[in-house]
């Protein structure tokens, strides 16, 4: 069976010639797809006998949904939604003024455990498919009943452990019969695998991308990141420039502040010295505090104090708002409530 949310136009198209039909009714099959039908009967436009092969051949069924959660202050929405093999991923829905923005998990679970990450905290189970991708964005705009106009890809997992299947998801995104996305509204977040940061900025040139930098010295960004062992800042950091000159775009990163870790006067001088005269941007993130981790926020005070030294200093910062506050708002953190509650198999989150 195959899997029509996985499946580019063209494939789409072969697939249509495979049921012995012309090409076109792939094209029209795809404009479906990307309405959000998964019905074969709302489809009116292709012929029963198409359907009917359909039906038999291939799948376009939605995810399940495990659990929500609705933000009271702010409108976010955190989905968890479980895959066919009993996996779950969470995905997470925020409005902002410039348009409805869609977080989605690349992996189920993951295996770069950041110190800071909910996550991380059970290692890897699986890569998602381009098609598991793309259903969180169609089944939160079927939930929310709202459309969505730009993806971060920086839910849980790490994107470039799975590129193939991102990069897969982002040809798909801009197909014009189906979502027409732009590059600019795609935002592709890693935790800095060098090769992948380097093949993207090939393959991709227009798509924003983020890296998660959290440290500017390698002592500890080895404690928080383990990646920093494969991938030192002495090579993230020449990658990373290397993208904004190629690109010509500004690279954001991502920097979560962690009272006492990197959020000290020190520390903050440091990463002046590493960013300053590079094309970037820093989301100085006050930390979403995991029990788990035992790690502690910065707080809002300091986050400003540090984004006016930036700036001051000629680095473009700003602090992130805190949306989502009031539910489960750290990534990872639903899935791993969800996990532990199946473990004492006593509530559903839902
Ligand atoms: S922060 Fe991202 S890369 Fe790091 S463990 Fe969490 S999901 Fe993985």
């Amino acid at each position: 069976m195959k899997d029509l949310r996985n499946l580019t136009e063209a494939e789409m198209q072969e697939l249509a010639k495979e049921a012995g039909q012309p090409a076109f009714r792939g094209r029209q099959l795809f404009g479906w797809v990307y309405k959000g039908r998964t019905d074969f009967r709302e489809m009116t436009n292709l012929p029963e006998v198409f359907t009917a092969w359909l039906k038999e051949n291939a799948e376009l069924d939605s995810l399940k949904l495990l659990a929500r959660q609705k933000s009271k202050t702010d409108g976010t929405q955190k989905f968890l939604y479980g895959l066919k093999d009993g996996n779950a991923v969470e995905t997470v829905f925020m409005k902002y003024k410039y348009g409805n923005t869609v977080c989605v998990s690349s992996q189920a679970g993951c295996r770069m455990h950041c110190a800071f990450c909910a996550s991380g905290i059970n290692g890897l189970v699986r890569s998602l498919t381009a098609g598991e991708i793309i259903s969180q964005l169609l089944d939160t705009e079927r939930e929310t009943g709202e459309k969505i106009s730009r993806i971060v890809v920086m839910g849980t997992g790490e994107p470039f452990d799975n590129y193939d299947q991102i990069s897969r998801f982002i040809r798909i995104l801009h197909e014009k019969d189906g979502r027409n996305m732009s590059s600019r509204n795609i935002t592709v977040s890693s935790c800095g695998l060098v090769p992948g940061i380097r093949k993207f900025s090939e393959d991709f040139p227009q798509v924003n991308l983020a890296v998660s930098l959290h440290a500017p010295v390698s002592s500890l960004r080895d404690e928080l990141m383990p990646v920093n062992h494969s991938y030192p800042l002495e090579e993230l950091i020449p990658a990373c420039r290397a993208y904004t000159e190629k690109t010509g775009r500004r690279i954001t990163f991502e920097y979560a502040l962690i009272r006492g870790k990197n959020d000290t006067d020190e520390m903050i001088g440091k990463l002046i010295h590493l960013l300053r005269g590079m094309l970037c941007h820093v989301n100085l993130i006050p930390l979403n505090e995991v029990s788990e981790t035992g790690l502690l926020t910065s707080g809002r005070k300091r986050a400003e104090e540090i984004q006016k030294r930036l700036e001051d200093s000629g680095i473009p910062a700003t602090v992130r708002r805190q949306l989502g506050a009031d539910i489960d708002g750290a990534c990872g953190q639903l899935r791993l409530k969800a996990q532990k509650q199946s473990d004492d198999s006593s509530v559903t989150v839902k």
